[in-house]
Parts: C-alpha cells; sequence; structure tokens
C-alpha cells in the first residue's frame, strides 16, 4: 500500500458517553472542536446514523447530544492516532469538570393571589411593575462590510472573554467566539449568515440544549450591531420586574444598569447562558409560562418559593416585604465584613485590592469592599474604537475618585489581547512577539496618549503605573522615560507617580538585584508567569499547567526574598483557595483579585 493510501485509510474510532447533566453542551463542544481544529486528520462525530465534522460546534451541537448518549468519535489521516487519544482525554475532563447546576429547592409558599409556579434561576424576592421586554432594530449609518463587522465581533467577544477571565462565566464568551468562528467562515453576506444562524438554531428545538438558541441570536445580533443595526431597547427608570420570552446572554449587561428588581423568563432554561448569568449578576429570577399580564401590573416575584403571585392581596404584599427584608439583612451582614481589613490569625493585616477593568468594576470592586485598585487593565478601556484623550481621561478620573490605592496598567495588548485598530504585523508566537511594553515602540503615539491621559486625571493623586511584560532592565528604564518626556511635554509634574513592572517573564527573577536599583513597586502576574515558565500557552485548549505548582510557589518565594521593593501579586493564583494560606506564608502581604473574590479572600485570609 502505497504511503498516502497508508495515510489516507488510517483511521481511529472510539464510543463517548456523555455524563454530564447538561449533556455535550455549547462550552464543552466549542474546546472539543476548537482541539479537534488543531489537527490534520479528518475528525468525525457521528450518533443515530447522522454524522458530522467534529471540528465545527454548530455540526456537533446539532447532533444534541443529551446525558447518556452514546456517539462515536472517528479520527482519520495524519495525526489521527495523536488527535483520538487527545480528544478522549479532553473529552473526559470536560465531562468530569462541567459545572452541574442544581436545582434549588424550593421554600413553601402560602400566599393568597393567584399564582404560577416556575424554575428558579436566581433566589430572591422582586415587588415591582411588570414590564414587557421589547427590542427594537435602529439601522445607524455605517459602511463596515460583513467580513469586518465579523472580525469585530470576534474581537469584542475575545475582550469579553479576556475581561471576565477570573470569573466562571468567562467560557461563555469564548464558546460563542467559536460558534461565531465556525458559522462566520460559512458565510459570505450578511443574509447567508441569518440564514445558517436560523437553520443552525432550529436543529436543537425540542431538545435539551433547546435554549442554548439564545446563544445564535446572541452572535447574530452581534455581527448585525457592527453593521449598524443596533438593537435598542429601553428601559423604565423606575424599578420593574422584566417579563420576556427570553433574553440574549449580551442583553443582561444592559439590564445591570437599571433598576431592575427581578427577571421572569418563559423560555430559557437553568442550564442556559441567559440563566448562567442572570445568577452571576445576582438577579432574582424564574422561568415561568405567565399569560398574557397587564404592563406597569404591581406582582410579586418570590424566587425562593419559585412563584410569581399576580394578584397579590395586602397579605402578600405585606410577606413578601418581610422576606424581602430578611434577604437584604443577610445580605448587609456580610457585606459589612466584606470592609473590614484582613487579619490572619497572627495578627499580620494583608491588603486585599481589585483587579478591574472599567469604571463600572471598580464600582463594584467598591461595593465589594475593595481597599484599592492592586491591577487596572486598562486595554479594556480602549475596546472596538480608540477612545479619545479626554474620554480616557474621564474615564481614569473617575476610577481614581473610589480609592486612594491605585495601580494602573499601561496597555497590555498582543498574544492572547487583541484590539481591531492595532496592526501587529503577524507572528509565528504572538506570545513571544509585540506585546505589553513592547508597544512602546511600536505605537508611541497610543501609549504617549494614554500617558498624558493618566497623568492629567492623577492630578496630584498619588498613583502607581506598572509596565506590563516587562523582561529586562532596559524595558522598564526606556518605559519610564518615554512616561517623563510625555509629562515634560506637557509640562505636568509627575513626582506623585510611582512607577512598577508586573512580573510576569521568568528573566525577571534573574534580574531582581538591577531592578530594584530601578522599580518603585512589582506585581506578579501569576498567569503570564506561569504560562511561561511552563511554556504552555495560558489559552490552549488542553495543555493545562498545575495552577499550584510548587515550581510557582518557588519561583514567588524567590522573589519575596530577592526584592527589596514591595510585591504584590495579582494574578489568578491570588484568589485561589488553595493557596491563600501559602502566600501569606511565604510572606505575601498584598493580594489584587477580582471583585467577586473580595470577600472569599478576606475571609480565607482570616483563617490562616
Ligand atoms: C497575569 O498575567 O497574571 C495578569 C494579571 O495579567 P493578565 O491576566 O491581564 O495578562
Ligand atoms: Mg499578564
Amino acid at each position: 500500500m502505497s504511503l498516502f493510501k497508508h495515510l489516507f485509510f488510517k483511521s481511529h474510532s472510539t464510543h463517548l458517553t456523555i455524563t454530564s447533566n447538561n449533556g455535550f453542551h455549547l462550552r464543552p463542544v466549542a474546546q472539543f472542536a476548537s482541539l479537534a481544529k488543531s489537527f490534520p486528520s479528518k475528525i468525525t462525530a457521528t450518533f443515530q446514523k447522522k454524522t458530522v465534522d467534529a471540528k465545527s460546534v454548530n455540526t456537533l451541537l446539532s447532533l444534541s447530544l443529551e446525558k447518556e448518549d452514546t456517539f462515536t468519535l472517528q479520527t482519520q489521516g495524519k495525526k489521527a492516532d495523536e488527535a483520538i487519544e487527545a480528544l478522549v482525554t479532553l473529552f473526559e475532563t470536560l465531562m468530569q469538570t462541567d459545572i452541574q447546576v442544581k436545582e434549588v429547592i424550593k421554600t413553601a409558599s402560602d400566599y393568597e393571589g393567584a399564582l404560577i409556579a416556575g424554575d428558579i434561576i436566581f433566589e430572591g424576592i422582586a415587588i415591582a411593575p411588570i414590564y414587557h421586554y421589547a427590542r427594537k432594530e435602529v439601522q445607524h449609518e455605517n459602511n463596515a462590510s460583513f467580513q469586518e463587522a465579523l472580525q469585530s465581533s470576534l474581537n469584542e467577544l475575545e475582550n469579553l472573554y479576556l475581561a471576565h477571565k477570573q470569573e466562571d462565566n468567562a467560557t461563555i464568551y469564548l464558546a460563542q467566539k467559536e460558534l461565531l468562528t465556525s458559522l462566520g467562515e460559512k458565510s459570505e453576506t450578511l443574509k447567508n449568515f441569518e440564514h445558517l444562524v436560523e437553520q443552525e438554531a432550529n436543529t436543537l428545538l425540542g431538545t435539551t440544549l433547546e435554549s442554548k438558541r439564545a446563544d445564535y441570536q446572541d452572535i447574530l445580533q452581534r455581527v448585525k450591531k457592527h453593521l449598524g443595526l443596533e438593537i435598542k431597547v429601553t428601559f423604565p427608570n423606575s424599578p420593574f420586574i422584566l417579563l420576556g420570552d427570553d433574553l440574549l446572554p449580551s442583553e443582561i449587561d444592559a439590564l445591570l444598569d437599571t433598576q431592575v428588581l427581578g427577571v421572569i423568563l418563559k423560555e430559557t432554561s437553568i442550564h442556559s447562558h441567559t440563566a448562567i448569568l442572570l445568577r452571576a449578576a445576582g438577579i432574582a429570577s424564574l422561568i415561568a409560562e405567565t399569560e398574557d399580564l397587564h404592563q406597569n401590573k404591581t406582582l410579586i416575584l418570590d424566587a425562593h418559593a419559585g412563584v410569581v403571585i399576580l394578584a397579590p392581596s395586602a397579605n402578600d404584599l405585606q410577606k413578601a416585604t418581610r422576606r424581602l427584608e430578611q434577604d437584604i439583612n443577610k445580605n448587609t451582614l456580610s457585606a459589612t465584613r466584606r470592609f473590614e481589613v484582613a487579619t490572619t490569625t497572627q495578627g499580620k493585616e494583608i491588603k486585599v485590592l481589585a483587579n478591574v477593568a472599567d469604571v463600572h468594576s471598580a464600582k463594584i470592586a467598591k461595593e465589594e469592599g475593595a481597599q484599592g485598585i492592586g491591577l487596572l487593565r486598562s486595554e479594556f478601556l480602549f475596546k472596538a474604537n480608540k477612545p479619545s484623550l479626554e474620554t480616557q481621561q474621564k474615564a481614569y478620573e473617575e476610577i481614581f475618585s473610589f480609592f486612594d490605592d491605585i495601580t494602573v496598567r499601561t496597555l497590555d495588548v498582543g498574544g492572547d489581547k487583541a484590539l481591531p485598530y492595532i496592526q501587529i504585523p503577524t507572528e509565528n508566537n504572538p506570545f513571544l512577539g509585540v506585546r505589553g511594553v513592547r508597544l512602546f515602540n511600536t505605537h508611541p503615539e497610543l501609549l504617549e496618549e494614554q500617558m498624558h491621559a493618566i497623568f492629567m486625571a492623577a492630578g496630584e493623586k498619588a498613583i502607581k503605573i506598572m509596565f506590563p511584560m516587562v523582561s529586562s532592565v532596559e524595558e522598564f528604564t526606556q518605559a519610564k522615560f518615554f512616561a517623563q518626556n510625555v509629562a515634560q511635554k506637557h509640562h505636568l509634574n509627575i513626582s506623585n507617580i510611582d512607577f512598577g513592572i508586573m512580573i510576569e517573564v521568568p528573566s525577571v527573577l534573574f534580574l531582581l538585584e538591577q531592578f530594584n536599583e530601578v522599580v518603585d513597586f512589582y506585581s506578579i502576574g501569576t498567569n503570564d508567569l506561569t504560562q511561561y515558565l511552563f511554556a504552555i500557552e495560558r489559552t490552549h485548549p488542553s495543555l493545562k499547567v498545575d495552577a499550584l505548582s510548587p515550581v510557582l510557589f518557588s519561583a514567588i518565594d524567590t522573589i519575596l526574598q530577592k526584592a527589596t521593593k514591595p510585591v504584590s501579586i495579582c494574578g489568578e493564583l491570588a484568589a485561589n483557595k488553595a493557596a491563600i494560606e501559602k502566600l501569606v506564608n511565604l510572606g505575601i502581604e498584598t493580594l489584587s483579585v477580582s471583585p467577586k473574590s473580595i470577600a472569599q479572600t478576606k475571609e480565607l485570609i482570616r483563617h490562616v
């Protein structure tokens, strides 16, 4: 047999059974397809006589695999053996680690008014007039082509993933990105794309994955937005309970800025991405088949008992109000403790700061009890279009106003972080290429404007500025010199500003004596430091590093031993339950974590 034939016929197959209660849903499917794509082999999945391409998210999803379904995975051709082995390992991990949403146990209810029962998404009570959710399409002037809109949408999803990456729900954005890639590749015009989205989403009808149809609508809406077709929704400017068929995951963000007290949806499921995001937002919410209700009618949403009281009596309103007060008291108690400092059992105070990305997350950090900002990921202020100097200055001013202790990181773009208007020539290894502090050389005008905005926003306030991805002392001194020149050019005094570095590149560990001479502080970025210590890309779909590897702790220990300037940690390790005690024992005194992890991190420190 010729080599060609041998390669062509080389095929492996195995049977895989879904063990997660959630079925083989979008997030694991996206990771699976992404790994499959990295192999040159032909890879298919077969279920009930239907064979599909396992490299495509939407065709895999169209198999609607539910718990206990068994499908056949087949790999054929070049690297078929490696592909099957890697995919089986990943599949097993995905099944084991898939977060199982537990049904909330309902409390008893004794309301007098007529009620409808439903499934609880997130517990809580809401008493308010209802507001019917309706969408309106508005066309703005826009010259973007379909391909440009597609690319902007993919970039936006990537940025959303990065902005939320310390939260459990971050993979939703990655999964949507994979879905968009897979449908986008097959479309040349918006019309094709719309048709394909509808067709593929319809294959989920009647399956347990039906609620994932919202993700299809969501990606369509995102692309349309970049073509100027904006979906407008107006909300009341007084408290309300939102009533709708379904919400798109992207619409939850808009809800956060309103006075919404509760959400009742007809067509989602407790496993949907919409439900995951409602839980993350902490909004009392229920899935219930409500009939037509008049706009503005006041009702009770009791998402402890899992009911909607359609015509509440005076007694019902009293009962629900009492229950609401109990909830508020409980939350107030834990919130109060969040604002206390965190002291170990030995009486050592550990500062807990927040990693934030914009004004909104800085505000949340304040409410969650952060003692300052340990990492402002400034790249998220830049988004799809470059903000003007004034817009940047205003954002920094607002963020700085929340705390006394502020550390801003200069633009960290490149590698896993893209900005649509920054063109970095194609590189074989973007993670080892133009990124972080290296942008000072390639995009000086962008950095100059950012520096200028930060300096003006800081005024006389003492803030810290840190440079990302620094690998040599020269990179730091040049960036600081650049900053000083910007200040001089604009006649600004920056003696109130400290300059430091993120420790993310292993070379810094061997240069600490020299760095001690020039920097004012260090912040360890364990996310990137881990990736470079082990040469495993942090977004790699199948290769995983042990986040608690002794190697990492040894690196941190070295830094703490050699550094003569303050050291903090702002990578994800800082909020890792299993790491906090070790980090404190190594001598770390400042941790910077996502706003939602502040209360828990403080509580863990109190037990060290
Ligand atoms: C890090 O690398 O640990 C870090 C905090 O920075 P980012 O995750 O934004 O790259
Ligand atoms: Mg980093």
